[in-house]
């Protein structure tokens, strides 16, 4: 059939693995198009994930960093919210940066279509073209043909069936939409994307109820850091229901009804103004008519990958949420590059590019609540089960100036080294600012540093990050006297 573009290098979806694998195949010479349904570019995490939610947690923080300042005998008001404005804020936060990322592929001549993309076969894929806000088809459509495709197209919210159709029924997306301040509020999941969007709500006036299927929120943290949180965010919870799952709800003028079953067998109801379905993420591998061109999609829909993320098609890549887990934009970003010179690799004729690989030894973890929580590699917790024999060293924040200082000195930093080679294998930080700490314990593990490379970097006095040498010179025993 007819063809309208030609491209070195397709690349399906926008999001941060998408626009990551456009720019670096369009910065190595290549012809890219990159298709996308929205009108924006960023996917999932700029527009309605990572840089909403946190415009919004920088708002609750500093209120809730205000509200503190009572005991330190500063007093304000209390806060007056504009809630439309504060949308307006967060709507300007996209704005820029999505529009930033258009300039981008522009100054890179990278063609972008807007609409549906699905393969026709192993070389083409076919565009259907959507205009406006709901992003309706127009009916008109675009051929695209390729040498090399990088499948990026993302993941969407989990829908529980049994749910009822309801405004007042939202996903993440619903829930950073800000459509007004709930009295009363449901979390179903109690996983990083819930809590976030509890603490958002809960410092905006509502008062919280949470139900997780497993024996504790923030799962796959360890405890130690959980516990932390879960102290100091006590008061803004009514009730945290955990080994209980949702059965069913029902849509009532007084709210939504929801049915609750403990792992027990107990049964319990609630009656929310507002829910937020949390409950995961699920990939869109089984909406591109992937099996056109012969890549093989799981039944949960995900693609599988190898190092160089290549599907089972050689000249086809697979990047980001629809790949696995974890759904996160770094980890996409990183996976992008990879295919992205790969892919070039194989045009270019370029030994080196082609060697290209997805390499990293550990992906951080971060909750952007107040305070927050942030691990990286080996948890205890997995130590213990694996059979690893780590050590650890653990540096309170009740020992540390700055975080005293800042009257906010509940965290703590907590580092594991192997206990054979000494090396470290993993940590994790409770506290404010501790996503900002967590990439140089990142980079400590990809460098492959002991304890006393870590003890004897000189951090800056007084900072949150010392802490990080501090609980390396913990686990290094020159600093016995402490916990
Ligand atoms: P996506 O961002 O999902 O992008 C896929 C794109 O492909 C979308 O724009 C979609 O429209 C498009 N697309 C799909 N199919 C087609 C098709 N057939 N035709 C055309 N276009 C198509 N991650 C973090 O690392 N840090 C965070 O703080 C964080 N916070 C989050 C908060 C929330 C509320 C949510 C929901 C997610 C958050 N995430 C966070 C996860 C992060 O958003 C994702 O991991 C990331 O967006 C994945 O990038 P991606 O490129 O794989 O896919």
């Amino acid at each position: 059939g007819p063809v309208d573009l030609e491209a070195d290098v397709l690349v399906l979806g926008a999001g941060p693995g998408g626009y990551s694998a456009a720019f670096r195949a369009a910065d190595l010479g290549l012809k890219v198009v990159l298709v996308e349904r929205y009108a924006t570019l960023g996917g999932v995490c700029l527009n309605v994930g990572c840089i909403p939610s946190k415009a919004l947690l920088h708002v609750a923080a500093v209120m809730d960093e205000v509200s503190h300042l009572g005991d330190l005998g500063v007093e304000f008001g209390a806060p007056t919210v504009n809630i439309d404005k504060l949308r307006g804020h967060k709507e300007k936060v996209i704005g820029k940066l999505t529009g930033g990322l258009a300039q981008m592929a522009k100054m890179r001549k990278v063609t972008t279509v807007r609409g549906y993309g699905s393969f026709i076969d192993a070389f083409h894929v076919e565009v259907e073209e959507t205009a406006g806000e709901a992003q309706a088809k127009t009916g008109a459509k675009k051929v695209v043909r390729f040498k090399q495709a990088i499948i990026a197209a993302g993941s969407q919210a989990v829908r529980l069936p049994f749910l009822p159709q309801d405004p007042r029924i939202v996903d993440s997306t619903g829930a950073l939409e800000l459509k007004g301040t709930p009295k009363k509020m449901l979390i179903i999941g109690g996983g990083i994307i819930g809590l976030e969007m509890g603490t958002v709500y809960s410092t905006l006036g509502a008062r919280l109820d949470v139900v997780e299927m497993m024996d504790g929120l923030m799962q796959g943290a360890d405890r130690d850091l959980v516990k932390v949180w879960q102290k100091m965010n006590a008061k803004r919870f009514d009730n945290i229901m955990l080994k209980t799952k949702t059965v069913g709800a029902e849509a009532t003028p007084e709210g939504i009804k929801v049915q609750f079953e403990g792992l027990d067998g107990t049964k319990s109801e609630g009656v929310y103004d507002f829910v937020l379905q949390a409950v995961g993420r699920t990939p869109n591998g089984k909406k591109i008519a992937a099996e056109k061109a012969g890549v093989a999609v799981t039944d949960r829909g995900f693609i599988n990958v190898d190092v160089q993320m290549r599907t089972n098609v050689p000249h086809i890549f697979a990047i980001g949420d629809v790949v696995g887990q974890p759904m996160l934009a770094h980890k996409a970003v990183h996976e992008a590059h990879v295919a992205a010179e790969v892919a070039a690799g194989a045009i270019l004729g370029d030994a080196h590019l082609s060697k290209s690989q997805f390499d990293a030894r550990v992906i951080p973890s971060v909750a952007y609540t107040d305070p927050e929580v942030a691990w990286v590699g080996l948890t205890e917790d997995q130590a213990k089960a694996q059979g690893i024999k780590v050590k650890k060293g653990l540096f309170p924040w009740s020992a540390s100036g700055r975080a005293i200082a800042n009257g906010r000195d509940e965290g703590f930093t907590k580092l594991l080294f192997d206990e054979e080679t000494h090396r470290i294998v993993g940590g994790g930080i409770v506290g404010t600012h501790a996503g900002d700490m967590i990439g140089e314990i990142a980079l400590a593990i990809e460098m492959g540093a002991d304890a006393v490379d870590i003890g004897k970097t000189i951090h800056p006095h007084p900072t949150l990050g010392e802490s990080i040498g501090m609980a390396a010179e913990v686990a290094h025993g020159s600093c016995t006297d402490l916990p």
